[in-house]
């Protein structure tokens, strides 16, 4: 008799550790730690979704002949594993985890290869990629997506540049589906609510899909009616719109109801059909195969020690509206409001909003990385770390990023309709101005030499009235700092 223990975050049938067992003989375990899920204060719907989606995934189990040990909402891993293995001896196998060190911690007796990615992490290290196009590349020829023999199709690569464009004011974005909670998540919800009180979000609007069944209904509805206009609008912000052609998938496929491949050659499907244009499916597909599994490369590569990193100093503590909203940056507001009600926000919000904020106001990188983690219902360190401290922060250096990804109002102004609704002037008093310019001024030496920054630091150096500029900045920091509200 053998255990497989299957985590939150491998929701999958096809998990390495469940191959193992005879399901007439074997066993599953599952555990809902309360201790874990206290170590930060998780969005709500992050808690329910994992616990909910846990849950129904014991019984898809069952209904595969399964025998499935459940321990809902324990005190802690450690008394559950030796509750069960009194009752069950035998060894415990556990897939291991897409984050860095669980395995260690939980101690299972052996672990089996991750199964839920698509690259190898041997590999990986084997190949020195440099920056993601090498690494995308080598994935489409790995996948055959998109490929026409050794070739892409239609001879080019990557789409990017074609996919810059601003929605029209009045624009119509399709509708999301909700998923009503059934009995089970309204009894996670109830659970969540009595024992994460001060959890961060709330969890009234809460309509993920739960289930493989509604997760792959979630993903038709993306391929029917956003993946077409995707790649257009994949840089776009608009007050109030969570997803505009985003497809949403990322907290599922974290999870494992959802396997990346499939949903790729579904999306590759739509543009073979003539249904969804090639600029989109490659963007998408580029997200997926290319993103998502450089991200996770990244983070083996470099851990441990990458949550340490800091390349700029900063210093400044987390500001308070990160935790409530309450800023008179519309831009900001709008994408924390919208995180605290749904658990998410797209790309360009969380890359160009909340973490062009961080990086350019100086606040420390793993203040930053912690609450990415807790706010977002897709959150889990393998792609938080790089996201936040590679991508968004430039805390590594460079090690996923060329540049860092500073910009002031006038790139918001252009990319947004936020500016319009906003206290602050864009051309003027907005914070994202005099923090942007201090952040060139403060690391002007360690740009001079990154020939991509080289056209910001010509413009700083014609900035004549850098000085008061500057001082502006200091306030602003120096009130973060006191807990003001800005
Ligand atoms: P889409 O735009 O529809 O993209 C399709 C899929 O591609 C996503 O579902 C996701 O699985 C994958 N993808 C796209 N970009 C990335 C990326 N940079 N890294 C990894 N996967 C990617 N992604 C998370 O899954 N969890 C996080 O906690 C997370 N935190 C982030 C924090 C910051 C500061 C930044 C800049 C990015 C973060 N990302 C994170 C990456 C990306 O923003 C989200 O994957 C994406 O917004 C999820 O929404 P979507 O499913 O609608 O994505």
């Amino acid at each position: 008799m053998q255990t497989a223990w299957v985590l939150g975050d491998q929701l999958t049938l096809s998990g390495s550790a469940l191959q193992r067992l005879d399901p007439a003989r074997d066993r599953v375990l599952m555990i809902e730690s309360l201790e874990r899920a206290r170590l930060l204060p998780y969005h709500k719907q992050k808690m329910v979704l994992l616990w909910s989606a846990m849950r129904h995934f014991a019984q898809e189990l069952r209904a595969h002949g399964y025998q499935v040990d459940y321990h809902e909402a324990c005190a802690n891993y450690s008394e559950a594993v030796k509750a069960h293995r009194k009752r069950h001896p035998g060894p415990i196998l556990m897939m291991d985890p897409a984050d860095y060190g669980v395995a260690e911690k939980l101690g299972p007796d052996e672990v089996t290869p991750n199964t839920m990615f698509l690259s190898s992490r041997e590999e990986f290290r084997a190949r020195p990629y440099g920056r993601l196009e090498n690494f995308y590349r080598e994935m489409r020829r790995q996948t055959g997506l998109l490929m026409d023999g050794g070739s892409p199709v239609s001879g080019r690569w990557n789409y990017d540049a074609d996919n810059r464009e601003v929605p029209e004011k009045g624009h119509r974005f399709p509708d999301i589906p909700r998923y009503a909670p059934d009995k089970t998540t309204r009894a996670v919800m109830e659970l969540v609510s009595r024992e994460l009180p001060k959890h961060f979000g709330s969890l009234e609007s809460f309509a993920w899909p739960v289930t493989r069944a509604d997760a792959l209904d979630f993903v038709e509805d993306f391929l029917e009616h956003r993946l077409d206009l995707f790649g257009p609008f994949e840089d776009a912000i608009v007050t109030g719109e969570r997803s505009l052609y985003h497809s949403l998938l990322s907290p599922l496929l974290n999870i494992g109801l959802l396997d990346p491949l499939d949903v790729c050659q579904k999306a590759e499907k739509r543009y073979r059909s003539g249904k969804a244009r090639l600029s989109s499916v490659e963007g998408f597909i580029r997200q997926v195969i290319g993103w998502r599994e450089f991200v996770h490369q990244i983070y083996h590569w470099k851990m441990p020690g990458y949550l340490d990193v800091n390349h700029f100093g900063a210093d400044l503590p987390l500001p308070q509206f990160y935790w409530d909203a309450d800023t008179d940056m519309h831009c900001v507001r709008d994408a924390i409001e919208g995180l605290m009600e749904h658990g998410i926000n797209h790309h360009i919000q969380r890359l160009m909003v909340t973490g062009n904020f961080a990086l350019i106001a100086g606040v420390v990188p793993r203040e930053v990385n912690d609450w990415y983690l807790l706010a977002y219902a897709d959150a889990y360190e393998w792609v938080v770390s790089p996201n936040v401290l590679g991508l968004s922060l430039f805390a590594d250096g460079g090690v996923i990023a060329s540049k860092p990804y500073a910009a002031s109002a006038n790139y918001l102004n252009k990319m947004s309709d936020c500016c319009r609704g906003c206290a602050y002037n864009p051309k003027g008093d907005c914070p994202f101005n005099a923090l942007y310019w201090d952040f060139l001024a403060r690391n002007r030496e360690r740009f001079e030499h990154n020939p991509r920054m080289s056209l910001m630091i010509k413009q700083l150096d014609r900035k004549s009235d850098l000085r008061e500029v500057r001082a502006r900045a200091e306030e602003l920091r120096a009130r973060m700092r006191r807990g003001e509200r800005i």
